[in-house]
C-alpha cells in the first residue's frame, strides 16, 4: 500500500493514521471544543492516535449538514439505480484500500489480522453490493380499498438518522448500518465505538471520494454520554439505530422517547444457547461448541464431551493479533477464521473480536471468579496470559446451574458454561431461560428435534448444525431483551423506510 509507513511488526507495516477528525458535511474538522481522546492499541495498551471528541455541538453541525443534504434532495430523491451505482464505487474503493483498512482495524480493535482481512472485510464489502443492488428496488403496493377508493403506499426514506456502533466488529457494524440506510435514501450520522474509531473516519474519506454528496454521511467521533447522547436526543434525527449493551440501549430508548419520539431499532447483548443432542457428530459439536455461552449438552454424550472440550481448547492459541497461527487475540476468544468459508458476521457474545480495555478484563476475570465461588467447576483456563495487553485463557466451567451468573449475564469474554440436560422438553425450557433472545445454536442429525427446537426457542437466528453461519440475505436481530429491529436482510432496508398510504376516489367523486 503506497500510503503505509511506520514500524514493521511480524512483517506488517503499521499505517500513517491520516483521518483522526470528525467528518462532517464532506470535510475533515476538529471538534468545536478542540478537544481529543486516544485510541489506543490493546496488543500493547500505546496510543495510536488523537482523535477528535466531538460533543452536543459537533452532532448539531452534522444534524444539520444531514437534513440539508435531506431536504434538498440530493440523496433521497437521486434514482435508486444511481445510489446504487456510488454504493457499488464505495465497496470498489474500501476493496482497494483493504490492506490499510484491515490493519488500522486490526491496531485499533486488537482483531486478527488475517479474520479482520478473510472474514469481515470481504463481508463489508459484499454488504455494501448487496444493499447498492437493493437501491433501485423499492417499491410499496397497490391497495384494493372499499367504498370506490384506490390507494397505493409509498415507501420512502426515513430522513436523518443516528447509527450508533459498538468496537467489536467496527466495519461490519458500521456496513450493517450504513449500507442499508445509504440505499433507502436516508442522511446520517454516524457514531464508531469511542474504542475503534478509525476505520469509520477512513471510510468517510472513502465515501466522499466515491461521489457520495456532502452532507450524506457524516462520522462524529466522540463517546457514548456525549455523542451518542447528543445523537438519540436529538430533536431532528428522525431515528436511531443502535447495537450495543442492553443496558446503553435502554438509555437510548428513552433518550428517543424524551425527546422528539425517533424511532429507534435496537440489537443488543446476548446469552445463546447451544443445545448438543445425544445423536450429535461430536466433533462437529465440540468444533461448534467453542461459539456458544451456554452450552447444554446431552447425557448421554456429555462426558465424552467434556473429555473432549478440555483437550481441543488446550490447542487454541492466544496472542498477538497479527500472528496469523493467533486464534485469539488480546482479551476474547476468537475462533471465526476457521469459518471463514461461511459468512459470520456479528454475534457480540462469547467469541467476538477484541478490543479491551482495562474495565472489560477486569470485569471478565471477576465473571470467572464469581463462578468459581457459585460453584461451577473449572474444566480449563481462568487466569490471565501474556504478560503485555490484556489476555485471558480460553475458559470453560461444567456443573453450571442456570441461575448462576455466569450462566445468566453475557460475559463477553472466552468463558464458556457447559450443563447437561436429559429430554428435549427440558433443552427448550432452560435454554428459554433467559432474558435475551440473540441466536441459538442444534447440533443433531434427527430433524424433527431441529424442527421442533427452532421453533420453540425465542430467539432471532437459530444455526443447525453450524454456528456463526451468515448471509447478507440472512436477518439478524433480537427477541426479548436482545432488542429489536433486524439488521441484514431486506428487512434491515425496512428500518430506513417510512409507509405512506395515499388514496384517491375512483371516478374523481366528493368523498
Ligand atoms: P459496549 O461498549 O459494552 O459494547 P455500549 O452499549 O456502551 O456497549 O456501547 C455501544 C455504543 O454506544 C458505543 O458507540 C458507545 O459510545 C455508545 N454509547 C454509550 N453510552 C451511550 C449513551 N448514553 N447514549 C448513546 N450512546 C451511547
Amino acid at each position: 500500500e503506497e500510503d503505509c509507513s511506520g514500524t514493521a511488526e511480524n512483517g506488517f507495516m503499521l499505517p500513517e493514521v491520516k483521518f483522526t477528525k470528525l467528518f462532517i458535511n464532506g470535510s475533515f474538522v476538529d471538534a468545536v471544543s478542540g478537544k481529543t481522546f486516544e485510541t489506543i492499541d490493546p496488543r500493547t495498551g500505546d496510543v495510536i492516535a488523537e482523535i477528535a471528541s466531538g460533543d452536543k455541538e459537533d452532532v448539531d453541525l452534522a444534524v444539520a449538514a444531514a437534513r440539508d443534504a435531506f431536504d434538498d434532495g440530493k440523496w433521497p430523491r437521486l434514482p435508486g439505480y444511481q445510489r446504487g451505482r456510488i454504493m457499488m464505487k464505495f465497496a470498489d474503493l474500501i476493496e482497494q484500500h483493504v490492506e490499510e483498512l484491515a490493519v488500522l482495524e486490526c491496531i485499533d480493535s486488537g482483531k486478527p489480522l488475517l479474520v479482520s482481512k478473510l472474514v469481515d472485510f470481504p463481508s463489508v464489502i459484499s454488504m455494501f453490493r448487496y444493499y447498492a443492488g437493493a437501491a433501485d428496488k423499492i417499491h410499496g403496493e397497490t391497495l384494493k380499498l372499499a367504498q370506490e377508493l384506490q390507494g397505493y403506499t409509498l415507501k420512502e426514506p426515513i430522513g436523518v438518522v443516528g447509527l450508533i456502533i459498538p468496537w467489536n466488529y467496527p466495519m461490519l457494524m458500521f456496513a450493517l448500518k450504513v449500507a442499508p440506510a445509504l440505499a433507502a435514501g436516508c442522511t446520517m450520522i454516524v457514531k464508531p465505538a469511542e474504542q475503534t474509531p478509525l476505520t469509520a473516519l477512513y471510510c468517510a474519506h472513502l465515501a466522499k471520494q466515491a461521489g457520495i454528496p456532502d452532507g450524506v454521511l457524516n462520522v462524529v467521533t466522540g463517546f457514548g454520554r456525549t455523542v451518542g447522547a447528543a445523537i438519540s436526543s436529538h430533536m431532528d434525527v428522525d431515528k436511531v439505530s443502535f447495537t450495543g449493551s442492553t443496558e446503553t440501549g435502554r438509555v437510548v430508548m428513552e433518550a428517543a422517547a424524551r425527546s422528539n419520539l425517533k424511532s429507534v431499532s435496537l440489537e443488543l447483548g446476548g446469552k445463546s444457547p447451544l443445545l448438543i443432542f445425544d445423536d450429535a457428530d461430536i466433533d462437529m459439536a465440540g468444533e461448534i461448541c467453542v461459539a456458544g455461552s451456554r452450552v447444554f449438552v446431552q447425557e448421554g454424550i456429555y462426558d465424552e464431551f467434556v473429555k473432549k472440550i478440555a483437550l481441543s481448547s488446550k490447542e487454541w492459541i492466544v496472542g498477538d493479533p497479527f500472528d496469523p497461527r493467533v486464534n485469539q487475540g488480546p482479551q476474547v476468544t476468537i475462533l471465526e477464521a476457521f469459518y471463514f468459508h461461511m459468512l459470520l458476521v456479528v454475534v457480540h457474545e462469547c467469541l467476538p473480536s477484541i478490543k479491551v480495555d482495562k474495565r472489560q478484563f477486569d470485569k471478565i476475570l471477576s465473571y470467572i471468579d464469581h463462578g468459581k465461588r457459585e460453584g461451577a467447576t473449572l474444566l480449563t483456563g481462568g487466569k490471565p496470559c501474556g504478560e503485555k495487553g490484556y489476555y485471558i485463557e480460553p475458559t470453560i466451567f461444567t456443573d453450571v446451574k442456570d441461575d448462576m451468573l455466569i450462566a445468566k449475564d453475557e460475559i463477553f469474554g472466552p468463558v464458556m458454561s457447559l450443563m447437561k440436560f436429559s429430554t428435549v422438553e427440558e433443552a427448550i425450557q432452560r435454554a428459554n431461560y433467559t432474558k435475551y433472545g440473540l441466536a441459538a445454536g442444534i447440533v443433531t442429525k434427527d430433524l424433527n428435534i431441529a424442527n421442533r427446537v427452532s421453533r420453540s426457542i425465542r430467539a432471532g437466528i437459530i444455526w443447525v448444525n453450524c454456528y456463526f453461519a451468515f448471509d447478507n440475505d440472512c436477518p439478524f436481530g433480537g427477541y426479548k431483551m436482545s432488542g429489536f429491529g433486524r439488521d441484514s436482510g431486506l428487512h434491515a432496508l425496512e428500518k430506513y423506510l417510512k409507509v405512506k398510504s395515499v388514496v384517491t376516489p375512483i371516478y374523481g367523486s366528493p368523498w
